[in-house]
């Protein structure tokens, strides 16, 4: 008895700012998002002097229109922003238009350097980007701690140790939520 007490003190003091992080649930996130897309990262670059991910697009779960490739910020605009990309991985991401009026200085020439490519940027300043990783025995995304409900599953993976979550099972999720948010025609 004393031993479980000893190691549940021990789990909640390995994570000393998980009580203090604002919980987002996935409804609000969706509802935030104008796009949500499995996609691929193909390349980052840089435009306009702004780290870019190019992305191709492979399942779409809200916003149809998405072009097949598109492109989004990957790196932080203000303090607080954790946006970010890697070359070659793919992801959940749930993603913004950029609305003019919030673009920072150094925004402000990416837009029109892109040209016809469309740009999004990562929803809550860069936590709606959620890695997928080739798991032993499971394709599972990769969450912060923002997201309770991305953390249900057992502990497979080294790396999300717990903040994890079956795509497929997420995507589900999404879906369903998706759904609910449509408005009535
Ligand atoms: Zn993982």
């Amino acid at each position: 008895m004393r031993k479980t007490i000893v190691l549940a003190l021990a789990a909640v003091l390995a994570e000393p700012m998980a009580k203090d992080v604002p919980k987002v649930p996935l409804s609000d996130l969706v509802r935030r998002s104008s796009v949500v897309v499995v996609g691929k990262v193909d390349r980052v670059e840089t435009v306009a002097g702004v780290r870019v991910a190019q992305v191709t697009s492979q399942d779409v779960v809200k916003g149809e229109s998405v072009p097949a490739t598109f492109a989004f910020v990957a790196e932080g605009t203000w303090a607080c922003d954790v946006s970010t990309a890697t070359e070659g991985e793919t992801a959940l991401l749930f993603l913004q238009d950029p609305v003019p009026s919030t673009g920072t200085s150094k925004l402000a020439g990416l837009w029109p350097a892109l040209g016809t490519r469309k740009g999004f940027i990562i929803s809550l300043s860069g936590r709606g980007r959620m890695p997928v990783h080739e798991g032993s025995r499971d394709r599972h995304v990769h969450s912060l701690e923002y997201f309770d409900e991305v953390a249900t599953w057992p502990d497979t993976c080294k790396e999300c140790r717990g903040r994890e979550k079956p795509l497929a099972d997420l995507l589900g999720q999404l879906r369903s939520i998706v759904d609910e948010q449509r408005p009535p025609r």
